[in-house]
């Protein structure tokens, strides 16, 4: 166990985007300084950090002068390179460390994970070629979906298999990437959870949140999530023995299938998440705050819900309703800073707090 980082402390932040952003100005209110790293020099979260590197990551002077600044360092999205990780590690402490990268990186090897927790998937099996994928298709069945292993992100980088006709382009569509197949999930809802484990080994989660996606990418998370006191309870205990075994440090969103037969892990990723923005209108410590404290080696915050919130992401054309959203009431704006409107892109989101605290 190290010393907490004292304020005025530097955490170094491998990313620039939404996610950066906000750790930033989480870090900033508890008196630390952040130092952003990303290879465009535009990226959001250079706005508000204390001092900004932008290089490519292949770059490793600029990387070694970036740690050289830094007390810890951590990340805002899972697919760094490894030939950075392998410099920064042997510089400076990475929060959450290589373990959970690992894992996340890369779908098959995320299921493998999970499975041998004992936790359940959807059915999975590798798939590189024609064959492989023929005999994935007879052993799990049809629907199912195509996937590449690594680098998708908002629904990118899948294919829908409904009928064995559908085999030949969904396999093209992976451009010879190594690929995973995972039998369709009948699921009723779609919830994840927001949990931390901080350095001594200390869990915490947020309450879990019920999400709506169109197109692949998420569009609200509502809390409470429509679940019983028993799938509550699962949710948050599968999350804490992910952390536990992962030796994790920071925060992670585990998102979820709910089905008859129990809660299905879809998913794992080791930094915060879009899922987890309602907890900065619905908690007195939000996830941003939840994770700096977690790397800097503080105790973790009471991340307790005090109110229902809706949370609304606005992307691409949504940025057209933002003058009319800055005139409801309840309804916290948080714009990313991003220049370029483009479809699909997220934005900006804005959290809306139901009854409770914020109702006069
Ligand atoms: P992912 O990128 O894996 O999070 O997938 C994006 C979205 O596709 C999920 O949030 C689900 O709505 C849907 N999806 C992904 N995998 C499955 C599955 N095995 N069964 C049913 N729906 C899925």
């Amino acid at each position: 166990m190290t010393d907490p980082l004292a304020p005025g402390a530097t955490i170094g932040i491998l990313g620039g985007g939404q996610l950066g952003r906000m750790l930033s100005v989480a870090a900033a209110r508890l008196g630390m300084r952040c130092h952003v790293f990303d290879p465009d020099g535009a990226a959001p979260a250079g706005h508000v950090a204390a001092a900004v590197t932008s290089a490519p990551y292949e770059d490793h002077d600029a990387l070694r002068a970036f740690a050289a600044t830094v007390d810890v360092i951590t990340y805002e999205f899972e697919n760094i390179p490894a030939g950075a990780l392998d410099l920064l590690e042997g510089a400076t402490p990475v929060r959450p460390g290589r373990k959970a990268l690992k894992v996340s990186q890369d779908r098959l090897t995320e299921k493998a994970f999970l499975a041998e927790l004992g936790l359940a998937t959807a059915p999975f099996a590798a798939v590189d070629d024609a064959q492989d994928l023929a005999e994935a298709i007879a052993e799990i069945g049809l629907p199912a979906i195509l996937k590449t292993r690594r680098f998708g992100y908002d629904g990118k980088g899948q294919a829908r298999i409904d009928s064995p006709d559908a085999a030949a382009a969904a396999l093209d569509a992976m451009n010879g990437a190594p690929a995973i197949l995972e039998g369709f999930v009948d699921f009723s809802q779609e919830i994840s959870v927001i949990g931390a484990r901080g350095l001594s080994g200390e869990v915490a989660c947020f309450d879990p949140g019920q999400n709506r996606h169109r197109d692949g990418i998420l569009r609200s998370t509502s809390v409470p999530a429509q679940l019983s006191a028993a799938q509550r309870a699962d949710a948050v205990l599968l999350t804490g023995r992910i952390l536990n075994r992962l030796g994790y440090v920071g925060v992670m969103g585990v998102e979820l299938f709910v089905t008859a037969g129990g809660l299905i892990v879809n998913e794992i990723a080791p930094r915060v998440h879009n899922s987890g923005h309602w907890t900065q209108q619905g908690c007195s410590i939000d996830q941003f705050e939840q994770h700096i404290r977690a790397v800097a080696g503080w105790p973790l915050g009471d991340g307790g819900r005090h109110s229902d919130v809706e949370m609304e992401n606005l992307i691409g054309e949504d940025m057209d309703k933002v003058p009319g959203i800055a005139r409801e009431a309840h309804a916290s704006l948080h714009l990313y800073g991003k220049a370029d409107v483009k479809p699909g892109r997220k934005m900006g989101h804005v959290n809306r707090v139901a009854g409770g605290a914020r109702q006069a």
